[in-house]
């Protein structure tokens, strides 16, 4: 049988494959066009495209597509086969540079915000050689930035990229200044741990809500849900087992470091984490683990749920972003060092990414908001919609110390100086980790938490890099001037915690008193909702920073603005749709059909005994009548509700109604179907119950 070492990347064009593949002078030029972004020759371009084809197509490819990130947020693939006529009117096989490097779909059709008027259509797609090449589906898979005729990014890939650029910009100026000369660049890498449910197929056939939305949109809460917290980390059953074992063979035959897996906190909700990597390949990959998770899913018989909230009543599933700063040569700079000035540079990188989350609290809080996951933060279960840092209580004092100037601990009789002392050791991965906070350092990575789990993690990256690449430039800008570089470090060190340490927190981010001080007190902002935080990408200092990082452009804020906006609205009008047609072609019948029943029941029973007074059956037709009225009364204030947020022409406007009309008449349509759920006799009922659902697989 073989092993997972022999057949690990097997589907992708990778180093090693490449230097098998290519001429010494044609790996050698692309090797340094993936490593220091070099121009790639066209001829170049040539050569590999003709080993890459030649590759694919010993392991069975006959199409290739440049494969790309939209901003729908899912990725997108056209696929061309490799064949070409011949003169002999068979065919060749053939693929060329220019395929390889450039692609132009037809992309009419997919978001820009209006970047991109639809009689010019097209956009194009650029290689990105520094992600790898892969094998899907009997398809090479080009990854690919996707941009406009007139260069504005229609994607979320370039503006990653550009992100990225420009953190190691201002990252290497640090680096000089503390005299590391041998370093070539620095790059942010990530390890997304991804959440997600998986149901029944044949159940989840029955629900429209599953189907149209990806949630569900009634259901009553079931005798047993997570209270017992017998799934977490629990044995994990042999259907899904199997699931696990082949989405794992699928994903590192593409490369992908999958590597733990568990059962997570709700029923039904697991859990699978790779081994972190460059931020645009993991990225890349996160993306491919979505859609690897769903298909497999298909053919064991089960559906992948990515929502972030497919169930009410249990917890969501989210998206940990586990995000350092590390240099080619291998040093991790959010890793403490062992002597003083490694320590101070640590010190540095620590306090440019408090300053920076302090400072764009809003963008990062944007950067993960969606209609699904505004079920999830600020729900008790996820970390708050306010934002804040767990350092944990060991580096929070040494911070203190520093900021005050005084001795860390008692034990200590010396200050500590900056470039002078070695940091005192803290414990690396602390045991008090704070599971409630939006944003944990956890000892040499910090934790960003509150991506949902169908998010790409693209945004909440580009946002991150950049802001930090701001407050690092700043910085530089600050130490290169300064006559006494350590002295000038440690006020710069001190000012910074001053300035921010009101953004460290290292308590229940789930308590309501935290949510009150730090509103009241603090003065960080509580945006709970899409519509509340959307406008924060328009915020001049956002945007001031964003152009000026040169991650993007005026007009490219712009059309996220719309996308985002319009993305939501869309999600929830198509939710308000779905939850009218369930409740009268399906929810309303049932009731009826077991109401009339009951009422036959009783009236047999009066032909059978006179003195019968049929009480439960009135009792429950009564009620169910009353129900039922209510259902419909619902149904019609949400079909009102529609009409008039579909008659608002800006996106912003309707969003707000859509928040503050449109979901609380959800949420009363929803609880008298669910009363009437825990009357109706269960073999009425039109769709698989919560309990069906969570515990069916
Ligand atoms: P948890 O206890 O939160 O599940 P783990 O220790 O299992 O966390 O790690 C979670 C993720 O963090 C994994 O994807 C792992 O590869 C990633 N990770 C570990 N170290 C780093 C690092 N230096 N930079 C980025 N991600 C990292
Ligand atoms: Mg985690």
């Amino acid at each position: 049988m073989a092993t997972v070492t022999d057949y690990f990347g097997s589907l992708v064009f990778d180093d090693r494959v490449m230097k098998a593949n290519l001429s010494a002078d044609v790996y050698q030029s692309l090797k340094k066009t993936i490593d220091e972004g070099a121009r790639l020759d066209p001829s170049v371009a040539n050569a590999v495209a003709a080993a890459m084809k030649d590759w694919a197509v010993s392991l069975g490819a006959t199409h290739f597509t440049h494969w790309f990130q939209p901003m729908t947020g899912i990725t997108a693939e056209k696929h061309d086969s490799f064949i070409g006529p011949a003169p002999d009117g068979r065919v060749i096989l053939e693929f060329s540079g220019k395929e390889l490097v450039k692609g132009e779909p037809d992309a009419s059709s997919f978001p820009s915000g209006g970047l991109r008027a639809t009689f010019e259509a097209r956009g194009y797609t650029a290689w990105d050689p520094t992600s790898y090449a892969f094998i899907k589906d009997k398809t090479l898979c080009i990854p690919t930035a996707f941009c406009s005729y007139s260069g504005e990014a229609l994607d979320k890939k370039t503006p990653l990229l550009r992100s990225m650029e420009a953190l190691n910009k201002q990252a290497m100026r640090i680096l000089r200044l503390f005299g590391n000369d041998s370093v070539k660049c620095v790059r942010t890498s990530v390890g997304p741990e991804q959440e997600y449910f998986l149901v029944d197929k044949e159940m989840y056939r029955k629900r429209k809500d599953l189907i149209f939305t990806g949630r569900t949109l009634f259901g009553a809460k079931p005798p047993k849900g997570q209270e017992m917290d017998d799934h977490y980390f629990g044995v994990i059953q042999p259907r899904v087992a199997a699931y696990m074992a082949e989405l794992n063979e699928t994903l590192w035959k593409m490369g992908v470091l999958a590597k733990t897996e568990h059962n997570e906190v709700a029923p039904a909700q697991h859990e699978l984490a790779p081994i972190y990597t460059t931020t645009n390949i993991a990225t890349d990959h996160n993306q491919l683990t979505m859609e690897m998770m769903q298909k497999t899913a298909e053919k064991h018989g089960l559906v992948c749920l990515l929502h972030e909230k497919p169930f009410a009543g249990v917890n969501g599933s989210g998206k940990h972003n586990n995000w350092s700063i590390a240099t080619d040569t291998g040093t991790n700079l959010l890793s403490p060092g062992e002597t003083p000035y490694e320590n101070a540079q640590f010190l540095l990188f620590l306090c440019a990414v408090i300053q920076a989350v302090d400072e764009y609290q809003d963008l990062l809080r944007m950067s993960v908001a969606t209609a699904g996951n505004d079920h999830r933060l600020g729900a008790n279960e996820a970390p708050p919609a306010v934002v804040s840092i767990f350092l944990g209580d060991e580096l929070t004092a040494i911070l203190s110390a520093i900021e005050r100037d005084v001795p860390y601990n008692a034990t200590e009789k010396t200050q500590m100086k900056l470039g002078v002392h070695v940091l005192p050791p803290f414990p690396k991965d602390a045991t008090d980790r704070n599971r409630t906070s939006p944003f944990a350092f956890t000892g040499n990575k910090f934790e960003f938490r509150m991506l949902g789990s169908s998010n790409s993690i693209a945004c909440a990256n580009i946002m991150l890099n950049a802001a930090v690449a701001e407050v690092l430039q700043q910085y530089a800008d600050r130490l290169e001037q300064a006559k006494n570089f350590d002295s000038e470090l440690h006020t710069l060190i001190q000012d910074t915690i001053r300035e921010h340490k009101r953004i460290i927190f290292n308590g229940n981010g789930y308590d309501d008193a935290w949510i009150k001080e730090a509103v009241e007190q603090r003065g960080l902002s509580n945006l709970r909702t899409t519509p509340d935080c959307m406008s924060a990408l328009l915020a001049p200092k956002n945007m001031e920073m964003l152009m000026a990082q040169k991650v993007f452009s005026e007009a490219e804020l712009n059309s996220r603005y719309e996308i985002m906006l319009e993305n939501y609205c869309k999600t929830v009008i198509i939710e308000a749709r779905t939850m009218t047609d369930m409740a009268r072609k399906e929810i309303l019948p049932a009731v009826e059909t077991y109401v009339s029943d009951l009422a036959a029941a009783a009236n047999a029973k009066k032909a059978v005994c006179e003195e019968l007074t049929c009480c439960y059956e009135t009792k429950r037709i009564r009620k169910l009548s009353m129900l039922m009225d209510q259902i419909d009364m619902g149904a019609e204030a949400l079909e009102d509700a529609l009409i008039s947020v579909g008659m608002i022409q800006d996106v912003g406007q309707q969003a707000d109604q859509i928040r503050d009309e449109l979901l609380p008449k959800m949420s009363e349509l929803r609880a008298p179907a669910d009363e009437a759920e825990t009357l109706v006799a269960e073999r009425y009922w039109p769709f698989p119950t919560y309990g069906a659902l969570l515990f069916g697989v």
